[in-house]
């Protein structure tokens, strides 16, 4: 769907402004469209802090069932510092999630992706995927130049 890629640009240019404070995650960009319209919008601001999907959900002005959630990067599946994001998009009840680019992480890969379509969410993916990777290459460059302390 060529929207898929307007907004997931959008997404993109959201999940730039985390910069450098998101170190050693990287940045994450979340648009929730529904009929057309943006209805929540988030990124991953700090690292430790809420990601990308959990601020776009938080931020809705209306309700996200049947939306469609873009994000730039697999939606984490792993319990971090935060619970899974892909357990919010199940719970929110979201129809489809667009996804930008697979996360290079093996803990993460494909298994909220699994989850997701189990639950009968429609999954497409790498939609403006170069754009996605190089949002994770600037995160890779940073992080070699400033190793995390904690
Ligand atoms: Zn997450």
């Amino acid at each position: 769907m060529e929207n898929d890629e307007h907004f997931m640009n959008l997404a993109i240019l959201l999940a730039r402004k985390g910069g450098g404070n998101v170190n050693p995650n990287p940045q994450v960009g979340a648009i929730i469209v529904n009929d057309g319209q943006i209805i929540g919008q988030g990124y991953h601001e700090k690292y430790g802090e809420a990601h990308a999907e959990i601020n776009a959900f938080k931020s809705c002005i209306e309700s996200p069932e049947g939306s469609t959630i873009y994000v730039t990067l697999e939606p984490c599946a792993h319990q971090g510092k935060q619970p899974p994001c892909f357990e919010a998009i199940i719970k929110n009840k979201v129809k489809r999630v667009v996804i930008g680019s697979l996360d290079p992480n093996p803990l993460v890969a494909g298994k909220g992706i699994e989850a997701m379509k189990k639950a009968g969410i429609d999954v497409s993916l790498k939609v403006l995927e170069k754009e996605c990777k190089d949002l994770n290459k600037i995160f890779f460059i940073t992080s070699l130049k400033e190793p995390p302390t904690s």
